[in-house]
C-alpha cells in the first residue's frame, strides 16, 4: 500500500511587504492543520488591484528574508517570474500537474480573501485543485448571512472538520484560528510615506531592506 502524501500550504498574495499577519497566519496553519511546508507565492501582477508600492523582485527578495528562518517555509518566484496575471486557477493548475493527483494542496486565504472569492477567475474550480483552509482577520467575519449567496452555498456544501484535509488531495473547505493580527500592507505602507517607525510589524531583515532600497517612500 503506498504511503498518503503529506499535505502543502499555498500561500499566495501581493505581500507588499511581507509581515507578520502573514508569518503567524502561515506559521499556525502549519501547526494546526498538520502541513507539511507552506510555500509562500508571491503575485506577479495581481489582477484584482492596482500596481503594488514595490517591484515583483524587491516583494520576492523580502518574502525570502522573512521566511529563510523557518525550515518549513519556501518561496516560489513563478508569479513574478511568469509574463501573465497571477491567476490562482492557473497556479493551482501549475502546481497540481507537477505534484501530482494524490498531494494535499491546501490554499491559504485570510477571510477578506476568501470573501472576494467570486471575483476570482472560474473560482469555482479551485475546489478542484485544492483545499482551502481560511484564517480569521480583524475586521471581517465568515458569516453566511455576510457573504454573497453564491459563497454562502459553496461554504456549506464544502465545508469540513480539519482531518478532511489528508484523507483526500482536494476540495475541502476548513477553517482554523489564528491569534487575530490586526496588520495590514496598507497601513505598513501608510505609516513608512509618513515617516513612522516600522518596528515590531514586520522581521528586522524585511524592515532593514525596505530602508536600503527606499521603498513605499
Ligand atoms: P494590502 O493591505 O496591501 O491589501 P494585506 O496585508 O491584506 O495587503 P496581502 O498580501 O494582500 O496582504 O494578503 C495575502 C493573504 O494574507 C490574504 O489571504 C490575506 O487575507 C492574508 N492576510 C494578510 N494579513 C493578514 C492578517 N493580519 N490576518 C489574517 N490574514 C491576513
Amino acid at each position: 500500500m503506498t504511503q498518503p502524501e503529506h499535505a502543502l500550504g499555498l500561500f499566495g498574495g501581493t505581500f507588499d511587504p511581507i509581515h507578520y499577519g502573514h508569518l503567524r497566519l502561515a506559521e499556525t496553519a502549519r501547526e494546526a492543520l498538520g502541513l507539511e511546508r507552506v510555500r509562500f507565492i508571491p503575485a506577479g501582477r495581481p489582477p484584482h488591484r492596482g500596481t503594488p508600492g514595490a517591484s515583483g523582485t524587491d516583494r520576492l527578495a523580502m518574502a525570502r528574508l522573512a521566511t529563510a528562518d523557518n525550515p518549513a517555509f519556501e518561496v516560489d518566484p513563478a508569479e513574478v517570474d511568469a509574463a501573465q496575471a497571477s491567476f490562482t486557477i492557473l497556479t493551482l493548475e501549475r502546481l497540481r500537474l507537477a505534484l501530482g493527483p494524490h498531494r494535499p494542496l491546501v490554499l491559504l486565504l485570510g477571510v477578506d480573501a476568501f470573501l472576494g472569492l467570486p471575483g476570482w477567475k472560474r473560482w469555482t474550480e479551485l475546489f478542484d485543485f485544492a483545499h482551502i483552509a481560511v484564517a480569521n482577520r480583524p475586521g471581517y467575519s465568515l458569516d453566511a448571512a455576510q457573504m454573497p449567496t453564491e459563497l454562502a452555498a459553496l461554504t456549506e456544501q464544502r465545508q469540513a472538520a480539519p482531518n478532511a484535509l489528508e484523507t483526500r488531495p482536494h476540495g475541502a473547505l476548513v477553517q482554523f484560528a489564528m491569534t487575530p493580527l490586526a496588520i495590514s500592507a496598507t497601513d505598513i505602507r501608510t505609516r513608512h510615506s509618513a515617516g513612522h517607525s516600522l518596528r515590531y510589524l514586520l522581521p528586522p531583515p524585511v524592515l532593514d531592506y525596505i530602508s536600503r532600497h527606499q521603498l513605499y517612500l
